[in-house]
């Protein structure tokens, strides 16, 4: 099974029912189906052959669906590019991919006029909207709206998709169509009600994130109607959650922390929403708290990675009610395997410890990348005999539950104590005058490295380094509080909502190394 054989299942059975809105367009399934195969068939006159790589640039758009649709359809392999990269980053990425096609959306000409020069000549370039409405470009119209013909191999490569370069340079994963099939039978399974077909979802992650494009191909795998956000436009967001009945949406932490500073939030009607799913950065219990009071709807924690093609462990509503009935400290795991996964914690020489015992998290799944592209060494070093290491420190209960510590790069060394920092910034984001908190290490003669809390204030508040620590006192252990605290506007964070600690680290690193990283 392919994921274009669900489209084409629905284009039959429900042939009118909406599959994806964007903007003022709505294209049934039947629609979508005769728009892919129309770009199917183009992609196969322009001599995209199977395993090619066709890229497309532009924030979130209808052109991303149809594209992963029909690159599914004719073997191709789909690139979303990160559109708040530079023309140098862009033009490394295209010809590293060997992007036979490259589609910009018109929203980037200033980019595409500064990354012309450093593209291929062969390159086969698509400009323009290929969608107006329903008005086609011409180039798009001139090709059959009939299925092509082509055998697909499941275990091909389907998608090259970057990680979020949080740690270093963002790596090429590629993704096979097997991958992705395995990924909506481990989402059916997770949460039913999150899946109903016929149902909404809202799809406003980049569509480049794996977090973006796993939930608008899924839609369709389950038959449902996605309404696909441009950019992250909160009040737009709100109004869609409050006026259409959604059944899910996926947020990544910084995005709900975003929506819940909106004036009025709290008088909004949101009875039609189900479930909210959320992941890809931790979630402080603070922000959880409230957004469960606020939406009151259900909730879903997501774990995973673009080497795993999206969420393989979930905290499930079961978990989040058993939470709130006594198990409070449920809400700081990120749940269970989903059906498929396996999850283990490994020490250094990778051999499991015992259940409580931390370690790094290593992931076996139908839904493991194929490798990472032209990454040898990284693939031999971060995939073997069938696992992914994924950077992360963690442990599991003796329940199975997994609870994540940080990213193992993030870890401070400091006076011989390993400290997470998500675990201190936790504790200060139930400071009331705490509106966003990173916490770094910096280098310390005498500890080696020492905690740093970068510190982002509500607005007419004040905090001193002296406050900070007394606050702390009670929460968390005394080698774990920062002792320095620097103000800041903003934290920097990438699209897919991850603060940059690599950048904050780097002013104070630049003439030490670091143990870790
Ligand atoms: P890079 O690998 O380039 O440094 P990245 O790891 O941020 O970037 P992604 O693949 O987008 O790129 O993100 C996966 C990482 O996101 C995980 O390894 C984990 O650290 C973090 N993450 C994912 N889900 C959660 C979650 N539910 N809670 C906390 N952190 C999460
Ligand atoms: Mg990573």
């Amino acid at each position: 099974m392919l994921v274009h054989h669900y489209l084409e299942f629905y284009a039959q059975g429900s042939a009118d029912a909406p599959c994806y809105s964007f903007n003022d367009t709505t294209l049934s399934y039947r629609e979508t189906n005769a728009c892919v195969n129309r770009l199917a068939n183009g992609l196969l006159d322009l001599g995209v052959k199977q395993e090619q790589r066709v890229a497309i640039l532009g924030e979130n758009s209808l052109e991303h669906c149809l594209l992963f649709m029909a690159a599914s359809k004719i073997g191709a392999v789909a690139v979303p590019l990160n559109y708040r990269l530079t023309a140098t980053e862009l033009a490394y990425i295209i010809n590293d991919a060997e992007a036979q096609v490259l589609i910009v959306l018109d929203s980037m000409a200033e980019t595409l006029a500064a990354l012309r020069a450093h593209l291929s000549p062969s390159i086969h370039l698509i400009t323009g909207s290929l969608s107006d409405s329903l008005h086609w470009a011409p180039w798009l119209e001139s090709f059959p709206s009939t299925k092509p013909i082509i055998e697909v191999d499941q275990t091909a490569p389907y998608l090259q998709l970057y990680t979020s370069g949080t740690t270093g340079n963002p790596k090429g994963v590629i993704i096979s169509h097997f991958n992705v099939v395995q990924l909506s039978t481990m989402g059916l399974l997770a949460a039913p009600k999150r899946v109903a077909r016929g149902s909404a979802g809202i799809v406003v992650a980049p569509l480049f994130h794996i977090g973006g494009a796993g939930s608008a191909i899924l839609g369709v795998c389950y038959g449902q109607h996605t309404l696909l956000h441009e950019t992250f436009d909160p009040i737009k967001l709100l109004d869609d959650i409050e006026n259409y009945p959604v059944g899910n949406v996926f947020m990544v932490p910084a995005m709900i922390m975003f929506l819940l500073q909106i004036p009025g939030i709290e008088k909004r009607d949101f009875s039609q929403l189900e479930i909210i799913s959320y992941g890809a950065s931790p979630i402080s219990e603070t922000v959880l708290a409230q957004a469960m009071a606020v939406f009151k709807c259900e909730f879903m924690q997501l774990y995973g990675m673009t080497e795993t093609t999206g969420s393989v462990v979930s905290l499930l509503p079961s978990d989040h009610h058993r939470a709130l009935a006594g198990k409070p400290e449920l809400l700081r795991s990120c749940g269970k395997p989903m059906v498929g996964a396996e999850v283990k914690v490994v020490d250094a020489a990778g051999n499991s410890v015992a259940a409580n015992e931390v370690g790094e998290i290593w992931i076996k799944s139908d839904t493991n990348m194929m490798r990472y592209h032209n990454l040898p060494e990284a693939t031999a070093k971060d995939l073997t005999d069938g696992w992914v290491h994924t950077g992360d420190a963690g442990y599991l209960d003796a329940e199975g539950y997994l609870y994540l510590k940080d990213r193992i790069k993030d870890m401070v060394v400091s006076g011989g104590e390993n400290i997470y920092p998500v675990e201190v910034e936790n504790a200060l984001a139930k400071h009331d005058a705490i509106a966003d908190v990173a916490v770094i290490g910096i280098p310390d003669d005498k500890f080696g490295e020492a905690l740093l809390a970068v510190v982002v204030l509500k607005p007419g508040s004040s905090l001193t380094a002296e406050e900070m620590v007394e606050f702390c006192r009670d929460k968390i252990a005394g080698y774990k509080i920062p002792r320095r605290l620097e103000i800041v506007t903003e934290l920097p964070r990438n699209p897919s909502g991850k603060i940059l600690k690599k950048n904050l680290r780097e002013p104070y690193w630049q003439n030490a190394e670091r143990a870790i990283g």
